[in-house]
């Protein structure tokens, strides 16, 4: 007979939960075996071996245990608004207990003097300290006895509440399956790693993580269930990248020859800095080793790595490949056009521009051209990745700020030739490392971490609506001064009409402000024709106007050396690695630039902290750590990889060196047992074939 593993037992075998309860803990836990319940862990514990005292409480303390007696308890306000009030009582004051819900039930189950226990968060309000919806529980004596000292809160739902899983419930069940656990927590890790990484048996650490001894203890389990957590997935993340390594032979740029080598001697405008050649080695390394590239190329904007992308696309040609550059704008694909063909001008290389707009005759003559192999590079929008655009030999892709493009599109590529073509990810929005590594686990990555010498750091500076008389005043100067400026609006995304009429307001103004003929004006935004846009931005771009007006259209990758200041209206409704890329709009030419935060005298404490921040340092990296600490990994990734990052006890945003340690471990391995086949190595193949088999709920398996 089959019996089941302990842990894996259906949790409607659990003392105490019967068909109602295991249904609601399936929905609203994602929750079948005992094994997952023992893994919902505490979200904080409280010490409850200390009582404060009614005049000891402060705003400070975030809970509180107090003991006294109840009275003047009564209902008060009606329907909605209905709630129970009393007074809770010991001998040094007294303090309000409020409940909104369940008055009535409360109303019948607690009594005047008797003692009570009540824990809660003390809230000042009127004037005066409430707890709202408290614990409370009879006091016994032995609350006090150092057993129970400190006791696991959880997190609840509704849901849950309505079928007695509060906190104290779930806490109830999950003592009854720990009760039972002592010789049913088999190890998933190998005994090496538990004694190498001094780690608690998982046994033990499932004990310690709800009932800890101590605090040092709890600290042990909880760094063992992150770093178990981790591990696994670096280890499939790895091995992926293993897998897909050896099976897929790579293109092979085996030379550097004549177009690389004539754009490095006579072209180049300018010395590389040391940044920029060690990842142009880095690329050069991948791609002449016969294995297919994935790199990831972050650099904070104005790091240069249009000039690293390109010379690596001449090391292709050199190599008999073509290859093709692809934005995610219209405007910027325009501009890498522009650019690449005014460095490549003096040479004999074809290249052509596809978007959108290009019209038909070109872009058939483009589809023929990349058939014969006539034509060498090609720059271009989504458009590129359409399956009517077929390359004669394509050897290398360049995705600039490849946020904005999903994975799958990122696969299609690779279909564009018989052998997939190396893929180079750029990115300047700069992902927090911990991040990187889990959610572009699979790429290798590369970083320029040095700007070009000779950029002067931009001022960053915050003024209120009120002061824009002043700030109006400072354009007028630095346009006299020979100087360009951007005016961005916000996307609030309400409503589209309500985010244009915001933005000619402001418009509007400045045009009053600065009258033509003296000020020529441009304006860009999302909802007029490529074309028209296109025209604006040349106008600005040319020098023809001095002031742009747009919305974020032209947050990414747009050049204009000239314009050295940006002014950011509503500059609180931006999220920071947006106001990050758009300063980095300005202070590309030799002159001083600024850029000037506009935002109410109202800042909620977030705003406040991005605001401070961009005030503070313009270093990428250390702006998207804040990011990341501000917003959590789910937001910056949008919901589509969220699912990754849905981590069960690490947190990507404060687990670094766990993070980093993981991925080591698993590396070394690797390294040692690429197909994870030795003895020694089996509970691991077991886990992860466990974790697989289950799907895409990483973080919920235990
Ligand atoms: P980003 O990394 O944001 O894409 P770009 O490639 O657009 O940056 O480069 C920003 C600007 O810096 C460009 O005007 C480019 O010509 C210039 N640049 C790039 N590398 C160097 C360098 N090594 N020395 C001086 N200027 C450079
Ligand atoms: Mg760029």
């Amino acid at each position: 007979m089959l019996t089941i593993p302990y842990l894996d037992t259906p949790i409607e075998y659990l003392k105490g939960v019967g068909p109602l309860r295991a249904d609601v803990i399936k929905k609203e836990l994602n929750i079948f075996t005992f094994g997952q319940m023992l893994s919902l862990f505490p979200f904080r514990h409280v010490d409850k071996s200390k009582f404060y005292k009614i005049n000891e409480i402060n705003p400070d303390l975030p809970y509180v245990q107090i003991k006294g007696k109840l009275s003047n308890m009564q209902i008060i306000g009606q329907k909605r608004a209905m709630r129970m009030v009393a007074d809770f009582v010991d001998e040094t004051g007294r303090i309000e207990l409020v409940w909104f819900n369940s008055v009535k039930w409360i109303k019948d189950t607690i009594k005047p003097n008797i003692e009570y226990v009540v824990f809660g968060k003390p809230t000042l309000f009127n004037n005066k300290y409430n707890i709202v919806h408290p614990e409370i529980d009879i006091f016994y004596e032995q609350t006090l006895s150092t057993e129970t000292a400190f006791q696991p809160v959880y997190n609840s739902t509704e849901k849950l509440k309505t079928k007695g899983l509060d906190s104290k419930g779930i806490s109830k069940l999950i003592k009854t399956i720990l009760s039972n656990c002592k010789g049913n927590v088999p190890e998933i890790l190998t005994d090496e790693l538990v004694n190498n990484l001094k780690l608690l048996s998982r046994e033990q650490a499932f004990y310690q993580i709800h009932y800890p001894s101590d605090m040092n203890l709890l600290g042990k389990a909880q760094f063992r269930f992150k770093f178990e957590e981790l591990f696994f997935i670096q280890i499939r993340l790895l091995k992926y990248k293993l897998i897909r390594a050896e099976k897929s032979t790579g293109q092979v740029f085996s030379k550097v020859g004549e177009s690389f080598n004539s754009f490095y001697n006579n072209c180049l405008p300018f010395e590389l800095t040391n940044a920029q050649k060690k990842v142009i080695k880095e690329i050069r390394k991948d791609t002449g080793s016969g294995k297919q590239m994935n790199r990831l190329l972050q650099g904070d904007v104005g790091s240069g790595k249009t000039i690293v992308a390109l010379m690596n696309m001449l090391i292709a040609l050199d190599n008999g490949f073509q290859t093709c550059l692809m934005s995610p704008t219209e405007i910027l694909a325009n501009q890498h056009f522009v650019t690449l063909k005014k460095l490549l001008n003096n040479l004999d290389i074809s290249i052509e521009l596809l978007t959108g707009s290009t019209r038909i005759a070109k872009r058939r003559l483009i589809h023929q051209q990349l058939m014969d192999g006539e034509l060498k590079i090609l720059v271009g929008t989504h458009a590129l990745i359409e399956d009517k655009v077929q390359f004669k030999n394509l050897g290398l892709v360049v995705i600039d700020e490849q946020h904005r493009f999903g994975v799958a599109q990122r696969a299609k590529l690779w279909k564009k030739n018989t052998i997939p073509p190396h893929i180079l990810v750029m990115t300047a929005t700069p992902i927090p490392r911990t991040l990187a590594m889990t959610i572009y686990g699979d790429l290798d990555f590369s970083v320029i971490d040095e700007l070009p010498p000779g950029r002067k750091a931009i001022k960053t500076i915050h003024k209120y609506d009120s002061a824009r008389l002043q700030v109006f005043a400072f354009m007028k100067q630095e346009i006299k001064q020979g100087r360009q400026i951007y005016v961005v609006y916000p996307l609030i995304n309400e409503s589209e009409k309500l985010d244009l009429k915001f933005l000619m307001d402001g418009y509007e103004s400045i045009v009053r402000e600065f009258p033509l003929p003296e000020y020529a004006i441009s304006i860009v935004h999302g909802q007029m024709k490529s074309k028209d846009k296109e025209y604006e931005m040349q106008r600005f771009v040319k020098g023809e106007t001095q002031i742009m007006v747009s919305t974020t259209v032209i947050e990414v990758g747009v050049d204009v050396p000239n314009a050295s200041v940006m002014i950011i209206e509503n500059a609180d409704r931006f999220g920071l690695s947006q106001l990050h890329q758009l300063r980095g709009r300005v202070g590309r030419g030799a002159e001083q630039s600024y850029c000037i935060l506009m935002t109410d005298f109202k800042l909620t404490s977030d705003a406040k902290t991005r605001i401070d921040t961009m005030v503070r340092t313009s270093d990428g990296f250390e702006i998207a750590e804040v990011d990341l600490k501000l917003r959590g990994p789910g937001d910056i990734l949008g919901t589509q990889q969220s699912g990754i990052v849905d981590l069960r006890i690490a947190n990507l945003a404060r687990d670094e060196q766990i993070i980093q340690l993981a991925r080591n471990t698993a590396n070394d391995i690797l390294k040692d047992d690429p197909a994870i086949k030795k003895e020694k190595n089996k509970k691991l193949l077991l886990q992860i074939k466990k974790i697989e088999k289950y799907g895409e709920l990483w973080g919920r398996i235990s």
